[in-house]
C-alpha cells in the first residue's frame, strides 16, 4: 500500500481534550480497554477456528503481552487475535470507534465533569488510549489469507496515517507513545498494579514484560507466569466446584485469611446471564464495622467495586463477584437505577440470598445458630432497607436470649404467652442490665439480646411491620412479670403512704413510684425507665442538634419493693419526725444503689454517693 494520509471525519473539532479532560480522573481504565480488545481478538479468531472459517495453528497458546519500555517511552499491547485488514482498520478504528467515542460524548456531555457519573466509561474503547499518549500506533495482520500486514498512526489529532506495516505474525499491537503527563504509565509495577485489578479475570492469559529490564548473567530464564486467571470460578457449574476451591478463590480475592462462614454461587442463563459468587464473611470481632466488598464485572472485565445501582445496598456487606454480561455498563447510573434489566438482576440475587439463608435455616440450625453472630447485622440491615428481602427472610430471623437459646420472634412470644402477652423484653447491654437479667432469671422469665448498633433501628421496623407486638428493654415496663403471685395484702392507703415517704426525698428524679410486691425480698427498690422516653432520649442523642431546642429527658419510674425489710423499717422509722435525717439519707443510699446497679449515677450523684456513704458507715460505729 502506498502511505495514506486521511482525515477522520467527525463533526467534533476536536475531541481528545475532551476525552482526556474527562477521563483524567480515571485514566487506569485504557489499559483495561486495549486488553479487553485484544481478549476481544482473540476470541474472535477462536471461533472462527471453530466454525472452520480458517485453519487454527495445532497447538498455538492465545495470549496478550503488554510491554513497558521505559527508554522509549512506549507501552505495546501485543495480541495474536483475528487481527485487521487496511479496510478493517478504516472501518473500525477510523470511522466506527471514532463515531461511537463521539456519540459516547454527544449523548453525555451534560455530563462532563460528573466522571463518577460514568460506569466504567465502558464504550470508549480504543480511543481511550489518546489519554495516556500524545500518538499511538497500530500494527496489524489479519487472519485472512494473503493480507497484508497495516501501520496505522495518529497522533492524537483529527488526522491519521496508513501505511505497509513490519509485522509477520497474526494478530495486533498497539503502541502507545506515552505522554509527559502519564509517565507512571512507564514503571512496571504501577502497570502490574492497574492489570490485576482490572484484567485479573480475563479470559486470555496476560503477560507482562520490561523491555529495560537488564538480564542478569547466568540467570536462568524463568518462564513466565500469566498475571491473570483465565476461568475463575463463578464461571464453572456449582455442582462442579468444592469447598475448598470456594474459600481458597475466596481468601485469594479479598485477601482474607479466614474461612469464609458460607457462600451463594449465582448462575444463571435466562431471562437474563449472570454469575457470580456471593460470600458471607466472617466478622473478626464484635466490634469491626461490617465492610463488604462485590466487584462488578462484565464479561470477566472488572467494571467496579461496589455500584449500589446493580446490586441492593445491603448486600455490599457481602464479599463477592458479579459477572452481568448483559449490563449495559457504558452509560450512566442515573440510567442504570431506571433500567429493567437491572431491577430483574437485583431482584433475582435477593431471592437467591433469602432461599440460601432460608435453607440453612431448616436444614442445618446448629449451624445457622452459630452463624447468627456473624449474619445478624447483614439481614437486619437488609430487612430494614429491602422489604421484599423482609418478607421472604422473616421465618428465618432469630434471637439469641439471655438463657444461650436461639429462638424466633414466635418461639418466644408462644413461651412468654402465659406471663407477658406480645410483649418481647430485650437487652442491650449484659453489663449494666446484669440486675435485671438477673432478675429475670429468677423469676424464670427470657430476654433477647440485641446489643448491635442496628438493634435500635430494628425493633422499630418490627414494630411498624407487626403492630401488635411491643418490644421493651428489661429495665422498663416489667408490671405484668414483676409481681408476686402471692401478693402482700396492703391496702391503696398503705400504699400511697409508702409513696409519700419516698417522693418526699427523692423528689422530681422519678416521674412516678409504685409500690410493688417483689419476688425477691432483697430487692428494696428498682428504677425503670420508660421504653418511649429512652428511645426518644437515644433517638436524640443520635441525630444530635436536629431537635434543637427539644429536650426529652428518660422518664424513670421506682418501683419499691413493700416486702424488703428496709423499706418496711424505713417507713417505721419515718412515723417519728426525729429520725427525718436518718430516714432521708437511707432512702436517697436505697435509691443511689439501685441507679449504680444500672450504672445510672453521673460524677456529681456518685461523689455524693461515696460522701453518704461514709457518713452511715461512720454512725454504725
Ligand atoms: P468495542 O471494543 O466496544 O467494539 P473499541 O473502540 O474498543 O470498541 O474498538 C473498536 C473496534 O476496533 C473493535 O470492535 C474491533 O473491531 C477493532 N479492534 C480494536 N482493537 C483490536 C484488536 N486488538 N484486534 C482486532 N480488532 C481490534
Ligand atoms: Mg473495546
Amino acid at each position: 500500500m502506498s502511505n495514506k494520509k486521511g482525515n477522520i471525519s467527525i463533526h467534533t473539532e476536536n475531541i481528545f481534550p475532551i476525552i482526556k479532560k474527562w477521563l483524567y480522573s480515571d485514566k487506569d481504565i485504557f489499559i483495561r480497554e486495549l486488553i479487553s480488545n485484544g481478549c476481544d481478538a482473540v476470541s474472535k479468531y477462536k471461533r472462527l477456528v471453530t466454525m472452520g472459517e480458517t485453519n487454527g495453528i495445532e497447538g498455538e497458546n492465545f495470549k496478550i503481552l503488554i510491554s513497558v519500555n521505559k527508554d522509549n517511552k512506549t507501552l505495546k499491547f501485543t495480541d495474536n487475535g483475528i487481527g485487521m485488514t487496511e479496510e478493517e482498520v478504516e472501518k473500525y478504528i477510523t470511522q466506527i470507534a471514532f463515531s461511537g467515542a463521539e456519540d459516547f460524548l454527544e449523548k453525555y456531555k451534560e455530563k462532563i465533569g460528573e466522571e463518577n457519573d460514568i460506569i466504567g466509561h465502558f464504550g470508549l474503547g480504543f480511543y481511550s488510549a489518546f489519554m495516556a499518549a500524545d500518538k499511538v500506533q497500530i500494527d496489524t495482520l489479519s487472519y485472512k489469507k494473503d493480507a497484508k500486514p497495516v501501520r496505522w498512526i495518529c497522533e492524537g489529532g483529527t488526522e491519521y496515517e496508513m501505511d505497509d506495516s513490519d509485522r509477520e505474525s497474526r494478530g495486533t499491537t498497539i503502541t502507545l507513545f506515552i505522554n509527559e503527563d502519564s509517565k507512571d504509565f512507564l514503571e512496571e509495577y504501577k502497570v502490574r498494579e492497574i492489570i490485576s485489578k482490572y484484567c485479573a479475570f480475563m479470559p486470555v492469559e496476560i503477560f507482562l514484560e520490561n523491555e529495560c529490564a537488564e538480564k542478569k548473567e547466568g540467570e536462568e530464564e524463568k518462564s513466565p507466569v500469566a498475571i491473570n486467571d483465565v476461568s475463575p470460578l463463578w464461571l464453572k457449574k456449582p455442582s462442579e466446584c468444592t469447598d475448598e476451591e470456594y474459600k481458597a478463590f475466596y481468601k485469594k480475592v479479598f485477601h482474607d485469611f479466614e474461612d469464609p462462614l458460607f457462600w451463594i454461587h449465582l448462575n444463571v442463563d435466562y431471562p437474563f446471564n449472570l454469575k457470580g459468587i456471593l460470600y458471607f464473611p466472617k466478622l473478626k470481632n464484635e466490634f469491626e464495622l461490617v465492610q463488604g466488598e462485590v466487584k462488578l464485572f462484565n464479561n470477566q472485565v472488572f467494571v467496579a467495586d461496589n455500584i449500589k445501582e446493580v446490586i441492593p445496598e445491603f448486600l455490599l456487606l457481602l464479599k463477592g463477584a458479579i459477572d452481568c454480561p448483559d449490563l449495559p455498563l457504558n452509560v450512566s447510573r442515573s440510567f442504570l437505577q431506571n433500567d429493567r434489566e437491572v431491577g430483574r438482576i437485583s431482584k433475582h440475587i435477593i431471592k437467591k440470598v433469602a432461599d440460601k439463608l432460608n435453607s440453612i435455616f431448616t436444614n442445618e440450625r446448629e449451624k445457622y445458630n452459630e452463624f447468627w453472630d456473624d449474619i445478624q447485622v447483614f439481614i437486619k440491615y437488609g430487612c430494614i432497607r429491602e422489604e421484599s428481602f423482609y418478607e421472604k427472610i422473616k421465618d428465618s430471623i432469630i434471637f439469641k436470649t439471655i438463657n444461650d437459646k436461639h429462638v424466633t420472634l414466635k418461639d418466644y412470644l408462644e413461651a412468654a404467652k402465659e406471663k407477658h402477652e406480645n410483649k418481647v423484653f430485650y437487652v442491650s447491654d449484659l453489663e449494666k442490665q446484669a440486675q435485671y437479667i438477673k432478675l429475670f432469671k429468677e423469676y424464670g422469665l427470657d430476654a433477647i439480646i440485641l446489643a448491635t448498633p442496628i438493634d435500635n433501628n430494628f425493633i422499630s421496623f418490627l414494630e411498624y411491620k407487626d403492630t401488635v407486638v411491643k418490644f421493651n428493654r428489661v429495665d422498663s415496663d416489667l408490671s405484668d412479670v414483676l409481681k408476686d403471685k402471692e401478693e402482700v395484702e396492703t391496702s391503696q392507703e398503705e400504699k400511697d403512704k409508702i409513696v409519700k415517704v419516698f417522693k418526699d426525698v427523692i423528689g422530681e428524679k422519678m416521674k412516678d413510684y409504685k409500690v410493688e410486691s417483689l419476688k425477691n425480698e432483697n430487692t428494696p427498690v428498682m428504677v425503670l425507665v420508660s421504653e418511649y422516653s429512652r428511645r426518644m432520649a437515644e433517638m436524640q442523642a443520635q441525630f444530635g442538634g436536629m431537635s434543637m431546642g427539644m429536650n426529652f429527658p428518660e422518664e424513670r419510674t421506682l418501683v419499691i419493693n413493700e416486702k424488703n425489710p428496709i423499706v418496711q423499717k424505713v417507713i417505721n422509722l419515718s412515723e417519728d419526725d426525729a429520725n427525718k435525717e436518718r430516714v432521708e439519707n437511707i432512702l436517697k443510699q436505697v435509691v443511689d444503689l439501685a441507679l449504680i446497679g444500672n450504672k445510672a449515677l453521673n460524677a456529681k450523684e456518685l461523689d455524693e454517693f461515696i460522701k453518704r456513704s461514709n457518713e452511715l458507715m461512720l454512725e454504725l460505729l
